[in-house]
């Protein structure tokens, strides 16, 4: 059975003060039973390790080192502390330009120093209308698994955000959220039963503490990547505790 994840994805938020006040709340976590994360802007990390809370980046770079300004490696990262990176968000995606081959060769990276990547994957609006979710979420999982193969899923976590669903309130209903998370788990398992058995799949986009429960009872969707209420340490908390 797979353990249950929260991971709160800071984006450019937060503050040193964030930090103290949620080491204390996230104390209040059921720890044991699931694995709380979060994803501060990186000059937060060790701030964050140093208050007991697991940490990860919120993006890597496909470089290695050197001459490469204002990009941070997985080998520091890892070095840091850090056990996890995002790779693929939808904001790197669409604001950043990163292409599915960019956010492939950053999965591979990410592996390479030992993270374990949370690959984002997710539709727009348009392309939902357009009923081509399942195929948008296909490619981008493609891309991975074509350059790397399927076991480079075992070390791996993915994360399905409808880009429709992310800062905007709404939410994919549980219904749409699990068809999707069961459209990626049948994928994954008509190439590797166990690997698709094992991998956690979480959903984002507007999760919130009123409608966490419900989706995280969901048969394929084991926790959440969350935005916004992961700012709010007692929203985050409740959430967390929704998922056990
Ligand atoms: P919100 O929870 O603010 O919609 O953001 C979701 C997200 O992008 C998490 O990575």
């Amino acid at each position: 059975s797979r353990k249950p994840m929260v991971a709160g994805n800071w984006k450019m938020n937060g503050s040193v003060e964030l930090i103290t006040t949620m080491a204390d709340t996230l104390k209040n976590a059921s720890n044991n039973k699931i694995d709380v994360l979060i994803f501060p802007p990186f000059p937060l990390l060790s701030k964050a390790l140093e208050a007991d809370i697991v940490a990860g980046s919120q993006t890597v770079s496909h470089e290695d080192a050197g001459a490469f300004t204002g990009e941070v490696d997985a080998k520091l990262v890892f070095e840091l502390g850090c056990k996890y990176t995002l790779v693929g968000h939808s904001e790197r995606r669409s604001i950043y330009g990163e292409s599915n081959d960019v956010v492939a060769l950053k999965f591979e990276k990410a592996q390479e120093n030992k993270l374990i990547p949370i690959l984002c994957v997710g539709e727009s609006e348009t392309q939902r209308e357009q009923g081509l979710t399942e195929s948008v979420v296909a490619e981008q999982l493609n891309v991975v698994i074509d350059k790397l193969g399927v076991a480079a899923l075992v070390n791996s976590v993915i994360a399905y955000e409808p880009v429709w669903a992310i800062g905007t309130g709404k939410t994919a209903s549980p219904k749409q959220a699990q068809e999707v998370h069961k459209f990626i788990r049948n994928k994954i398992a008509a190439l590797d039963m166990s690997i698709a058995e094992n991998i956690t799949l979480l959903y984002g986009g507007s999760v919130n503490d009123q409608n966490s429960e419900l989706l995280f009872a969901q048969a394929d969707i084991d926790g959440g990547l969350i935005g916004g209420a992961s700012l709010k340490p007692d929203a985050f908390l409740s959430i967390c505790n929704s998922a056990q």
